[in-house]
């Protein structure tokens, strides 16, 4: 007996295009069975298997930005502990940038009222691929603006300046679950504020770290130059020091000095690591499953991406400890260099474009250590009735939601979906994630067990369902970046 709600499932899976009598027969006998669904999600949420190699990922090998020995000595650990696991494990090589941090300082020399001899020092950091001042640093005036906009608005005022610009994080709406979207609008003033800044003829830019913890730690990040233009010092400031200069700035003349001497060196070794859990019907056909394994210098890269990596590992920890093969390969990846130039999530695109293997499904797994609260999907509308059994197996630990994204989930696979391929990431609590992201604070002590094992148990049983199902869900293509 097929009821109307069955059919729709089976509509959404694309199983009724034609010869209805056979491909229904074809969908029940290969159901992806609930129960092992179950059964992967108690056995993850008992397991602490992601937590205890986090550990060591963090507190043994410590930052992990590219370039970096740690980052090289991640990438060989990872893959012997999934070699370790039974999975076919290859390293898929490739250059990667090599920025390094060095000296960094700045204080106010300048201000209405400052009494003779006083100094402030402030709390600053280079962003990522910042330039450099001389090692004896500069000294310039500073204009403070807000936004991007008003930085283009005041040109005139901008040549021979530091600029500051100002843009707080909206933790309002990262405490109602748009962490993301907080990040996106704060982050322009990182993202793109130094390169039209030096188009205007600053001498450096400093910007409101992009985050919420205002415990007077500037958080770092990667800011993008123009092709063929030349980095400036650019910087992070910590919250209270944006407003600090802010309010000095509202009475008169502030003077700031500024010493940044990062190096760019060249491009350098790396690779992603690839392991794959070999499918027992088609192992051409791939579910990748992954996070990033590089990590900003100041911290230790816990919450990211030191999770994402160790969780998604966890999906083949999972089915290794279980014994169990779905009908596709699950692939996890720990992709390299997403921080500062994103080369990992190329160079697996490359490799797949050029192989005869299908990617189906793509998960990411990039925003924190935070509870799992369900999945987000990239795919097509008739995919979310598939999706719904998902959604069933993982009601028991508050995982339930599905949430269909009309733009791409995750920077890694972002090439995949602009490809049609399926993207998926867990929807995660992220209210505290921008409180420590990109920070000297994103350390080990802030992963909370329970939650890393939720998110292991909401990737699992995703990966499984997706790699076992008779069909594939079908995908979008990915219209606006993320
Ligand atoms: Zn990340």
């Amino acid at each position: 007996m097929v009821n109307a709600h069955r059919v729709r499932a089976l509509l959404s899976v694309g199983l009724l295009c034609s010869g209805w009598g056979i491909t229904l027969v074809h969908a029940a006998a290969n159901p992806v069975d609930p129960a092992v669904l179950g059964r992967i999600r108690d056995s993850a949420m008992q397991d602490n298997w992601s937590y205890a190699h986090l550990e060591e990922l963090t507190d043994g090998v410590g930052p992990r930005l590219s370039g970096s020995a740690g980052l090289e000595a991640a990438v060989q650990q990872v893959a012997a502990w999934m070699r370790a696991l039974g999975a076919t494990v290859s390293l898929q090589p490739t250059q990667v940038p090599h920025w390094v941090r060095g000296a960094e300082s700045a204080s106010l020399v300048g201000y209405p009222g400052r009494p003779p001899g006083v100094v402030q020092s402030l709390h600053v950091t280079a962003l990522g691929d910042s330039g450099a001042t001389p090692a004896e640093g500069i000294e310039a005036p500073v204009v403070v603006v807000r936004s991007v906009e008003e930085l283009s608005e005041r040109a005139a005022d901008i040549k021979g300046r530091i600029v500051l610009i100002n843009k707080r994080f909206d933790q309002r709406l990262a405490d109602n679950g748009y962490a993301s979207d907080a990040y996106g609008l704060a982050g322009e003033a990182r993202f793109v504020g130094p390169m039209v800044a030096s188009k205007l003829g600053a001498l450096a830019t400093l910007v409101r770290s992009v985050g919420n913890a205002q415990y007077r730690l500037p958080h770092t990040g990667a800011t993008d130059w123009e092709e063929g233009q030349t980095p400036m010092p650019a910087a992070a400031l910590s919250a209270e020091d944006a407003d600090l200069v802010d309010r000095l700035a509202a009475k008169g003349p502030v003077t700031l000095r500024l010493t940044l001497t990062p190096q760019h060196l060249p491009d350098a070794d790396s690779a992603n690591v690839v392991a794959d859990w070999i499918g027992r019907e088609h192992p051409e056909e791939i579910v990748v499953v992954g996070g990033h394994l590089d990590s900003w210098d100041l911290g230790t890269g816990a919450i990211d991406d030191g999770a994402g990596v160790m969780a998604t590992a966890g999906v083949i920890r999972t089915l290794s400890a279980l014994g169990l093969h779905p009908r596709r390969t699950i692939r996890f990846v720990a992709f390299t260099n997403e921080e500062n130039g994103g080369r990992g999530g190329r160079a697996y695109f490359d490799a797949v474009s050029k192989s005869s293997g299908r990617q189906v499904a793509a998960i990411e797994c990039d925003m924190g250590a935070g509870r799992a609260l369900g999945v987000q999907a990239a795919v097509a509308p008739a995919a979310m009735e598939t999706l719904k059994a998902v959604s069933r197996a993982l009601e028991p630990i508050g995982a339930s939601l599905m949430v269909r994204r009309e733009g791409g989930v995750g920077a890694d696979i972002r090439a995949l979906q602009k490809n049609g391929v399926p993207g998926f990431a867990p929807v995660l609590d992220t209210r505290h994630y921008f409180d420590y992201h990109h920070t000297a604070a994103d350390t080990f002590d802030k992963v909370n067990p329970e939650n890393l094992r939720s998110e292991v148990a909401t990737l699992a049983v995703l990966a499984y369902f997706l790699a076992d199902l008779p069909e594939p869900v079908l995908g979008l293509p990915v219209k606006s970046e993320e």
